[in-house]
């Protein structure tokens, strides 16, 4: 990864790069600041930059030397990931054990989706952590000597997912570090580091990204202008979710569509054709259609939202927006509690291996009820 590789954030490469060029590198540094916006790219950048042994007039490293083809392919040795993982059967938990799960995740997902993560964990509802084992094998690794470069670089992502006995470990290596260590801690809410530590970091904060150059990160991975900049204003900068939004987008229409002719055909009371849609939604498949109930869940609340009149709390894009539009003045503070929970009962009827076709006909003649309500 060159600085270049990463959008934005000029102020923050700038530091970076003054900071290696002048010789002045804290031995801890902590890059704070909201999920999505690139914060684990640039410190990857940092570890290459310190590594190149042929840095470009520009401030950038060369990309072509071998230190840098090892830190793209995550194979330099000096550069050390510690990250969160979970448990398995009684196992001490080292990052150690998933270094190739981790490695194919960055490759994956420069911008650190820690839904992808679980995901590559296998464990969707997991809280990773970084245990004190990991703490143990970093301060054994580090009390090696560099292999022909003159600093290692711990990479260390999500310092706020420490146990709180991994950071009193850690804490040794902060105050009296080893003098070729750099720590580059990553967080996404350092407000849940321990004072301890955070206070012995020297702090860079990075920014989110605004919704003009979101929209350019998603149209550089291939989508389409409309896609992008519907995306990325949803998103609020969080590049993670902009690219989910975007690559959801033909499921989005289709479940737009199935709310449309829920709400409509519930108003006007067609029973024979939300018997249709129930088998329709029921036939998506379990996955699918739980993630349809949530996007039923987010129209209704941006509908209701649209009450309190300020369009830049919405979240839909142009093709809801129109709908929305006409059919906010049905979902109404009578309503629309019940009308979430509704959701919430099929979700876990879903869930839970019920019947689809059963669930969504409950659902849609409860709608029936709700919709009239005012
Ligand atoms: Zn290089």
């Amino acid at each position: 990864m060159r600085f270049t590789d990463i959008p934005g954030h000029d102020d923050v490469k700038a530091r970076l790069r003054e900071m290696v060029d002048a010789g002045r590198i804290p031995h801890a540094l902590l890059l704070e600041g909201p999920a999505g916006s690139g914060k684990f790219a640039l410190a990857r950048a940092f570890a290459q930059y310190v590594h190149c042994t042929s840095r470009t007039a520009d401030g950038d490293s060369c990309g072509q030397c071998p230190a840098c083809r090892q830190n793209e392919t995550f194979n330099h040795i000096d550069t050390v990931y510690s990250f969160p993982v979970v448990k398995r059967s009684g196992k001490p938990a080292l990052s150690d054990d998933y270094a190739e799960d981790f490695r194919q995740f960055m490759a994956e997902s420069p911008y650190m989706d820690f839904d992808r993560w679980l995901v590559a964990l296998d464990n969707i509802n997991a809280q990773p952590q970084i245990y004190v084992e990991e703490g143990n094998e970093l301060l054994r690794r580090l009390s090696f000597m560099t292999r022909g470069s003159k600093f290692k670089v711990v990479l260390l992502w999500l310092p706020e997912r420490f146990k709180e006995e991994t950071a009193n470990k850690l804490l040794k290596l902060v105050e009296e570090p080893f003098a070729d260590t750099i720590f580059v801690m990553v967080s996404n809410n350092s407000r849940a580091i321990l004072p301890t530590i955070y206070s012995r970091t020297q702090r860079i904060a990075v920014r989110r990204y605004d919704d003009g150059e979101v929209a350019a990160i998603l149209r550089a991975s291939g989508f389409d202008e409309e896609t992008s900049a519907d995306a990325a204003r949803i998103a609020s900068g969080n590049v993670n979710e902009a690219l989910k939004l975007a690559g959801v987008s033909k499921e989005r229409l289709q479940y737009f569509d199935l709310f449309v002719s829920l709400m409509r055909q519930a108003y006007a009371r067609k029973v024979k054709e939300l018997r249709e849609w129930s088998v329709t939604v029921a036939g998506l498949g379990r996955e699918p259609a739980m993630q349809f109930i949530d996007y039923c869940e987010r129209l209704v609340r941006e509908s209701f939202i649209m009450h309190l009149s300020d369009p830049r709390l919405l979240t839909v894009n142009s093709t809801e927006m129109a709908f929305a539009v006409k059919f906010f003045p049905f979902i109404n503070e009578k309503n629309v509690l019940d009308m979430i929970a509704l959701f919430d009962a099929a979700r876990r009827d879903i869930a839970g291996n019920a019947n689809g076709k059963i669930v969504f006909f409950d659902l849609a003649v409860k709608v029936i009820m709700l919709i009239r309500r005012k």
